[in-house]
């Protein structure tokens, strides 16, 4: 398809603002729309690091064998919440078939080339948004406070090596001088140099749809409802604003992609993994380089905005009320990790990871309806995967030869 063709973007979060951002500077006139203002849903409140590290999809043998701990343990890092279990069952089912070593390693592979591909895709994004000091460079770390955690993670540690992410290894004491006011009962940790993080998720995204804006895209406040399609192409698109025709449509509507695909007999197998933030009111003396606590599955960044506690996975169903016990761990652990800590906590949140069973995005065009295209599934690498995902997009629907993103076909459940 050659550039200058009218294109709806279904979703203003960060996958896409991103997407719309990249069609609009190539030459398409695109709208955009979403009943919010932009950033509102889950890309409003995440940890906000850029994480092209995580080379391993969370689909492995790991992850699944924990599925009963996790059952019985409601304040364990990994969750279910109960009420939701019998709706989730058919997802479980896919996520179970995933955790095979040949599934892990094809995952692997594909998430590779996507993190290679990241930091020059972010760059650009940042140019045309004007991103500045918004895009942090401070490196990030990995913490672990038992030897157990530290064994567990020399096999991940591997394969990061063997796709060449760069990595350190660091005592306690080093780990101690990156992160000053941390707690001393820390075992060692792994510093990433090329870390890379957004001093305020939120506004990154209101600035790519502001860049989007001045090149002439438009933003329509409302949800697209319906369809209008032939055989196998997609004509219009319909929302309370009125019809709108089309060349080509791209559904980035996070959690809801799967509710508004199902209208056209598509299935994307989505759940809501839960998270939760803690801001924090105030910044952290000396505190600047982002870090994980593998052991509490908690990311705590330095932002503009304050310190930010976030993290944790309650699988749900999408729309149940959050679960406050939840954001009260985060905070415990998060004054436990910092003991000393003076700073107060300013809001809670919460938001609903658009989940795959692959833990791989959906990235492509659909093969029954050749204008239709998803970009979504990020689950926790929204953040990381907005701008390499808009890229991807841009070139399928810009004709461009596209290396083999197959693993990311959005029909791959059937
Ligand atoms: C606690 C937590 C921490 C996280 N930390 C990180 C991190 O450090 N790094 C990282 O890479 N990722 C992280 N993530 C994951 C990341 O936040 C998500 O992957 C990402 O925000 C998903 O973006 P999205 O654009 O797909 O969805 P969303 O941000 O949810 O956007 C979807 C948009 O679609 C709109 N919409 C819905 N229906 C319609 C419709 N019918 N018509 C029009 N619009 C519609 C919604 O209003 C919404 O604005 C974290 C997530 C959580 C919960």
């Amino acid at each position: 398809m050659a550039p200058g063709k009218s294109i709806a973007v279904i979703g203003a979060g960060i996958i896409g603002a991103h997407v719309a951002l990249r069609l609009q500077a190539d030459g398409h006139s695109v709208v955009l729309y979403d009943p919010e203002t932009p950033g509102m849903g889950c890309s409003f409140g995440n940890g906000g690091y850029i994480a092209t590290d995580e080379v391993v999809p969370l689909a492995r043998p790991e992850l699944l064998a924990s599925v009963p701990w996790m059952l019985l343990n409601p304040g364990a890092p990994f969750t279910v919440h109960w009420p939701s279990v019998p709706g989730l069952m058919p997802w479980f089912v896919h996520f179970a078939r995933a955790c095979g070593s040949k599934q892990v390693a094809r995952g692997t592979s594909v998430m590779s080339r996507l993190m290679k591909a990241t930091p020059a895709a972010w760059a650009e994004a940042a140019k045309l948004a004007n991103l500045g000091p918004l895009l942090k460079a401070s490196g990030f770390l990995r913490v672990f406070e038992s030897k157990a955690g530290l064994r567990k993670f020399q096999h991940e540690l591997k394969v990061q090596k063997a796709h060449d992410v760069p990595v350190e290894i660091l005592a306690r004491a080093a780990v101690l001088k990156r992160l000053p006011g941390l707690t001393p009962a820390v075992k060692g940790g792994l510093y990433y140099p090329e870390g890379r993080h957004l001093a305020d998720p939120h506004r990154v995204v209101e600035r790519l749809v502001i860049a989007f804006k001045k090149r002439g895209g438009v933003f329509e406040r409302q949800p697209v409802r319906a369809f209008t399609r032939s055989q196998t192409h997609l004509t219009a698109v319909r929302s309370a604003g009125g019809r709108q025709n089309i060349d080509a449509v791209v559904v980035a509507a996070g959690i809801a992609s799967g509710r508004l695909l199902a209208k056209l007999g598509v299935n994307l197998p989505l759940t809501a993994e839960r998270g939760y933030h803690v801001m924090m009111d105030g910044h952290i003396p000396g505190f600047e380089t982002p870090f994980v606590s593998v052991e509490r599955g908690m990311i705590i960044t330095p932002m503009s905005i304050g310190t930010r506690f976030a993290g944790t996975v309650e699988f749900a169903r999408s729309g149940v009320p959050p679960t406050s016990r939840r954001a009260d761990k985060l905070l415990r652990s998060g004054r436990e990790l910092f003991p000393k800590i003076q700073i107060r906590e300013k809001s809670r949140w919460m938001g609903e990871r658009p989940t795959l069973p692959d833990y791989l995005p959906a990235i492509g065009p659909l093969q029954d309806i050749k204008n239709l295209y998803v970009a979504t599934g990020h689950q926790h690498l929204g953040v990381t995967l907005g701008a390499v995902t808009a890229k991807i997009i841009a070139g399928m629907i810009n004709g461009e030869e596209n290396p083999n993103w197959e693993a990311l076909a959005p029909d791959r459940f059937g």
